[in-house]
């Protein structure tokens, strides 16, 4: 059978657990039978995290700037009781995530995957609404004081990383052809909120022509009246958010669109770097029932996405418009398996009545989409 050729590797990082399991099965089944898989692989598994001293992290975010495109498994970051459970550790090794975002100084976007047969909970929403959160300062780096009679409160932020935000908000907006909307409080916190809005209307003029080409728009506005306006918007577009307000609304929109295991995220940096993974960790408590023989129903999709993203972006990039075609084959045969009914446990119960999943397990999920992707 014909397999798909690529030119420049994708930077693939392994991870943990149930999504370490899901990566291999994703890899054999829906992609390595139809793709000549070019990829640098980099195994962020914790075991082999330690053993390098996490140095391979480093390396894999290095690996990214170099090449541009990576796509990565869900990792553990280790607490106390990862130090019991793995007792080899020789240290409490820092977040794989927060290593990568700081080495390519980028900003998360994290988008739902909709699908007709489980509505949002917002009716008017008919497309997916990204969020993305400037993951810096604010009140997660501030300094808080009490005194007698009051409480005090100091937090900073670094202009260059607010120029970053922006950049790569409105590189993201470009790359995915939606409006942007950034929103803050400008009219109460004047220097603070007011700088975060000039820096985003001093970028945007690097970037007018290229939105005016492609007909999207870029609008900032105060964050009460964006809440209000997303609430009464049909979606599609992108919501950029201050650290807080980003934090909080980030879970509001994926609790009202479905689920957490339907949500992609990609770090894209301002020098348009792209890393992408499942919003999800590596679902931990499912692990622990596969290793106990069980065929775990757990949900591969946001993982398929990630791996596409990174298909099609290195389609795209590489002029290889059969991949970037092959990617999108992929998304769209494994929501029209959901669509006729076929499923994982976690997502039955958000379907619509009268709607009548056939819940599978993840090997029996991903088989079918394989089936169906013969076809298509
Ligand atoms: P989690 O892995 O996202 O799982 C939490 C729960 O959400 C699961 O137990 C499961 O619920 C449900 N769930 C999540 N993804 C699912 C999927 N694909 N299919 C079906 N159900 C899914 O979060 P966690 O248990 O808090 O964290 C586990 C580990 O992941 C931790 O070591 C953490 O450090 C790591 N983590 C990594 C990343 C990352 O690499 N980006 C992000 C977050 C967490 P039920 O058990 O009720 O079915
Ligand atoms: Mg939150």
């Amino acid at each position: 059978m014909h397999r798909i050729a690529m030119s420049v590797p994708i930077v693939e990082i392994n991870g943990d657990e149930m999504t370490r399991i899901l990566w291999q099965l994703i890899k054999d089944e829906l992609l390595l039978p139809f793709v000549d898989l070019k990829s640098e692989y980099y195994d962020l598994g914790l075991e082999h995290r330690n053993e390098t001293k996490d140095q391979v992290t480093v390396d894999a975010a290095n690996a990214i700037k170099k090449h541009g495109v990576g796509v990565k498994c869900a990792t553990i970051t280790p607490n106390k009781q990862r130090m019991d459970e793995y007792p080899q550790l020789t240290e409490m090794w820092k977040s794989p995530n927060a290593t990568i975002r700081s080495i390519l100084d980028g900003t998360v976007f994290r988008a739902p995957i909709v699908i007709n047969c489980i509505k949002p909970t917002v009716r008017t929403w008919e497309k997916p609404i990204t969020i993305a959160r400037h993951a810096y300062g604010d009140v997660y780096m501030a300094t808080e004081h009490k005194t007698d009679d009051a409480v005090w409160l100091t937090q900073h932020n670094n202009l260059a990383s607010i120029r970053s935000f922006a950049k790569a908000c409105f590189e993201y907006a470009i790359e995915s052809k939606q409006d942007l909307w950034f929103s803050a409080k400008d009219t109460i916190s004047k220097i603070y909120d007011g700088e975060f809005k000039a820096i985003f209307e001093e970028e945007y003029e690097t970037y007018k022509d290229r939105f005016k080409e492609l007909g999207i728009e870029y609008f900032y506005t105060l964050i009460d009246d964006a809440v209000a306006r997303v609430v009464r918007s049909k979606g599609g577009f992108i919501w950029a958010c201050k650290n807080y307000d980003g934090d909080v609304m980030s879970d509001m929109v994926s609790s009202a669109f479905g689920s957490l295991a339907m949500m992609t995220s990609v770090l894209v940096s301002p020098d348009g770097n792209f890393a992408y993974e499942a919003a999800h960790g590596t679902v931990t408590r499912h692990y622990y029932r596969y290793l106990e023989g069980q065929k775990t129903s757990t949900n591969p999709i946001a993982t398929i996405f990630a791996w596409t993203g990174a298909l099609r972006k290195r389609g795209e990039l590489d002029g290889i418009s059969e991949l970037a075609e092959f990617a999108t084959k992929l998304e769209n045969t494994s929501l029209k398996v959901l669509q006729e009914g076929t499923m994982t446990a976690d997502l039955a119960p958000l379907t619509d009545s009268g709607f009548n999943p056939r819940v599978v397990d993840s090997w029996e999920f991903i088989e079918a989409i394989g089936k169906n992707l013969q076809h298509f």
